[in-house]
């Protein structure tokens, strides 16, 4: 099944309350824009992407079908956040720290980074520095078997900043292109978390010229809004590059992914749409975009 058709299964419901509106909208009749925003609301869009979607379409109702300028109004707001990649080729060994907190696919994020690195024919290194959770370091052992990728791990307890400078050292011993860094995500210690991984960032940058060079953090689509609070942290405390938006296939409000990007003016990079080792995929706007608003003549 295309990454694309288990999308649209994961947001039929969503597409099915939107879709309700805009056919009627599509007789040529005014929409109904209660209804419109109480979908979109339903879909976790959020009330301020909300309201500019419904401003979008208002404004260009006289201009053409109310489905595609929707469509556009949430493609655009998608891609605004869309920054250029950065060029792999020329930092080696590339560091990504991925962070956010526990259950959200952090460490399954990290495996199928370095999946998609060993496909692309580069060298990958996964760094375990949650010394806190002995269960995350047991699983990503797991994964670096199954996949055959180098992992360098520290001891229960350590200080999870010299497990990367470690980490960081034997990348460029081993000649890794790519360092893919599972971190922390405990909320609810007296251990500061974020101080942890401010320095976890220092200490990266001490070995490795200008590292970590991107820091993506994952959120879990099926946990709505709640999950925002969480995320702006991390962006404010910690900076962040990029989104990893894991278990999309099981939301029923794909709009978290609109609300997401819009709140926190961050791209959206990979999108996790399974529990295997490779339903990672490079987030595509116009897929999704097609997913949640359906499009007319199909469903
Ligand atoms: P961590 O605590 O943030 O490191 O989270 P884990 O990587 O351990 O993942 C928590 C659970 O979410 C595991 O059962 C994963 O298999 C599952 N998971 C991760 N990503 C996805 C995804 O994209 N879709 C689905 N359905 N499950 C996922």
């Amino acid at each position: 099944m295309s990454v694309f058709q288990r999308l649209k299964e994961g947001l039929a419901r969503t597409r099915g309350r939107l879709s309700n509106v805009l056919s009627l909208a599509s007789t040529g009749e005014e929409p109904d824009w209660e209804q419109l925003e109480e979908a979109l609301l339903g879909a976790d869009v959020g009330v301020a992407a909300m309201t500019e979607l419904v401003e979008a379409v208002r404004s260009q109702r006289h201009h053409g079908d109310v489905r595609e300028t929707l469509s556009r109004a949430i493609l655009d707001l998608l891609l605004e956040t869309e920054r250029k990649a950065l060029a792999t080729s020329t930092i080696s060994p590339r560091v990504v720290l991925v962070v956010g907190v526990n259950g959200v696919g952090k460490t399954t994020t990290v495996a199928r980074l370095s999946r998609r690195a060993s496909l692309a024919g580069r060298k990958p290194l996964m760094v375990a520095a949650d010394t806190f959770r002995a269960a995350a370091t047991e699983q990503l052992e797991k994964w670096a078997v199954r996949l055959g990728v180098d992992l360098v791990r520290g001891r229960d307890g350590e200080d999870p900043a010299s497990v990367v400078h470690e980490g960081l050292q034997a990348a460029i011993a081993r000649g890794a292109d790519d360092v893919i860094v599972d971190t922390a995500g405990r909320l609810h210690t007296k251990q500061p978390l974020m101080d942890e991984l401010v320095k976890v960032k220092r200490i990266a940058g001490r070995v490795v010229s200008g590292a970590p060079h991107e820091t993506l953090l994952v959120v879990d689509a099926t946990v709505g809004s709640n999950g925002l609070a969480q995320a702006r942290r991390f962006r404010d405390v910690l900076g962040v590059d990029g989104l990893v938006l894991t278990k999309l296939e099981g939301t029923a409000k794909g709009g978290i992914v609109v609300a997401v990007a819009r709140e926190l003016g961050l791209p959206v990079r990979f999108a996790g749409v399974g529990e295997g080792e490779d339903d990672l995929v490079p987030f595509a706007a116009e897929d999704f975009v097609r997913a949640l608003v359906g499009t007319n003549g199909g469903d």
